[in-house]
């Protein structure tokens, strides 16, 4: 081989090498540039056919091509691997100074939305949020209330007693009278919050649920002014205008007594299965607050009255979500509560 072919040869791989696109790529250059059988090699062992004044010269050629070539594979392979650590860095860059995603947001129980309105509508009202203990005494839970001693609502069907004469509350009414006792006349306040009774669970009967109570005493309330106040509440929990109609009850506590139904919201009027094809919906209790309740909390009835009433918050959530079971609002169960 001439030395002509061996410099054109050095020049034909060096631009190969240039531009070898992968390390793969160059490694096939280099093995047909420097291997056992490249021309190169090829070309140092006929060397002994040479005279020895030409093989002096053949061997530093030789030798210089052969460096030039290992510089030139050793530069395009730190180019190579540079841009393949920049291509990774590159794919897994972080930006450091974008915001955390932070925890997934949960969202509120419907029995915990629909009482914080209530409260928020009452508030705007002029109406306190009072909240009582769990835990009461028969006093508070019934006396108090006007509810005689041999009332069924105190047999050990409906009562969790609890050591000591206590009990777990049957309904927030003990609340206003702590209200009464505490802040006294005028006063207007709810009262949200759990109660209990020893009943047996199905579909519509739970041993835990949710009331709101709420009651205004002042100087001449009269029913026109809880009839105000419950279409007031009724219309905001269901977003529009409701018809309501007071029906003669009986609660110890209220004198007149009164069951509120609202016009059925799903048909209007004329009869459905929803309304039992009546046309209303029994909604709550409500009633004149009784003197003798008046009295036991120190206010008197001569010149104090007022209005109390009380509903299931439980069933007002059912009603407006349609809900037809009660046990799914508290048994945890996150395909029922991701709906909301
Ligand atoms: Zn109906």
């Amino acid at each position: 081989m001439p030395d002509r072919s061996i410099e054109e040869l050095e020049s034909l791989l060096l631009a190969r090498i240039a531009t070898a696109a992968s390390e793969e790529e160059l490694e096939a250059v280099r093995v047909e540039a420097l291997g056992r059988k490249s021309a190169l090699a090829q070309a140092g062992k006929e060397m002994g056919k040479l005279a020895p004044e030409e093989r002096a010269s053949r061997g530093k050629l030789i030798n210089r091509v052969r460096q030039n070539l290992e510089q030139a594979l050793e530069a395009r392979q730190q180019t190579l691997a540079g841009s393949a650590l920049r291509t990774r860095l590159d794919a897994e860059w972080l930006d450091l100074t974008l915001p955390a995603p932070g925890p997934r947001r949960g969202h509120l129980h419907p029995l915990t939305r629909i009482q914080r309105e209530l409260e928020a509508l009452f508030s705007s009202l002029g109406f306190a949020v009072l909240d009582g203990p769990e835990v009461e005494d028969e006093y508070h839970n019934f006396d108090a209330l006007n509810i005689p001693r041999d009332h069924p609502a105190r047999d050990m069907q409906d009562t969790f007693w609890l050591e000591g004469g206590q009990l777990a509350r049957t309904h927030t009414s003990p609340v206003q009278v702590r209200g009464m006792e505490r802040l006294g006349p005028p006063l207007r306040m709810i009262a949200p919050g759990r109660v209990f009774r020893n009943e047996s669970v199905d579909a519509s009967h739970e041993h835990t649920f949710y009331q709101l109570e709420g009651m205004m005493i002042d100087r001449d309330v009269s029913v026109a002014h809880l009839i105000y106040f419950m279409k007031t509440l009724l219309s905001a929990v269901f977003g529009r205008d409701v018809t309501v109609r007071l029906r003669p009850g009986f609660f110890p506590f209220v004198e007149p007594g009164f069951e509120l139904d609202i016009q059925c919201l799903i048909c209007g009027g004329p009869g459905c299965p929803v309304c039992k094809q009546s046309g209303w919906v029994e909604q709550m209790g409500c009633g004149m607050v009784h003197p003798n309740v008046l009295r036991l909390s120190g206010i008197d009835p001569e010149v104090w009255g007022g209005f109390a009433f009380g509903l299931g918050l439980t069933r007002l959530v059912m009603m407006r979500y349609g809900i037809d079971d009660i046990r799914h609002l508290q048994d945890g169960d996150l395909r029922f509560l991701e709906q909301f």
